[in-house]
């Protein structure tokens, strides 16, 4: 049974979600400030986060930040209000996979969190042999699919599992030029008009950690009025 933690003061709201979760089959937990989600995820690990920003006290981007920072790299949705476009932005920097602006439709919500489990089964289901680690290596340089680590000589960084599902897909169309859109589309499963601003800042922190010189990028390159190109050689 998926475990999801809902993070929401508004308490019509959570109620009304963790019913509907319920009826979905989720164990369902709910914290009604950032403080508590920070608390309850200090002793288990939902399997996915559903993540209010609007909350008192502690926001949903420093309850995002601080997990990540901890190391807690569970799927998180984020829901946004409307007409804030920034938040969303906000959100994917502080290492949100997804988001939902509110006020939402439940069966987007459900969709959307079947879709984060999914994206969580599909990348632990691509290893090859079980023997060999999940890894791409370029140069000094190597990605740790199986543990979300992008490894550069001695420093490791943890990944978010989008972070590592961008990277994995930009590793497969290398040499190729790969939109913002298409990204959207394949890594986040997003088709409705996203801001494909987004991916930019995924392509930000990738660079930081990869890039010897992240303001002249060797491997992932920008590609004009496009998007984005991964190569192996540094040119
Ligand atoms: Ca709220």
């Amino acid at each position: 049974m998926n475990k999801v933690l809902i993070v929401e003061d508004e308490q019509h709201l959570a109620d009304g979600l963790r019913f509907n979760l319920e009826a979905e089959g989720y164990q369902v937990d709910v914290a009604e400030s950032g403080e508590s989600a920070q608390q309850f995820l200090q002793n288990e690990l939902p399997d996915v986060v559903v993540l209010d920003v609007m909350l008192p006290g502690k926001d949903g981007f420093a309850v995002m930040s601080e997990m990540r920072g901890a190391g807690q790299f569970v799927p998180t949705l984020m829901l946004t209000a409307r007409g804030r476009p920034e938040d969303v932005l906000k959100g994917f920097a502080a290492g949100a996979d997804d988001y939902l602006t509110k006020p939402f439709d439940l069966s987007i919500l459900l969709a959307r969190i079947r879709g984060l489990l999914r994206r969580r089964e599909w990348l632990k289901s691509i290893p090859p042999a079980p023997k060999r680690p999940d890894r791409f290596v370029f140069g000094d340089k190597s990605v740790e699919f199986d543990a979300l680590e992008l490894r550069v000589r001695d420093q490791v960084f943890p990944l978010t599992l989008m972070e590592a599902n961008l990277l994995r897909y930009l590793i497969r169309h290398e040499g190729k030029p790969v939109s913002r859109k298409k990204m959207l589309e394949e890594v986040w499963g997003l088709h409705e008009d996203t801001d494909t601003r987004a991916i930019d800042n995924f392509i930000v922190r990738l660079r930081r950690y990869i890039e010897d010189d992240p303001a002249r990028p060797k491997h992932l390159l920008t590609v004009r009025g496009i998007g984005y190109r991964f190569v192996v050689n540094a040119a």
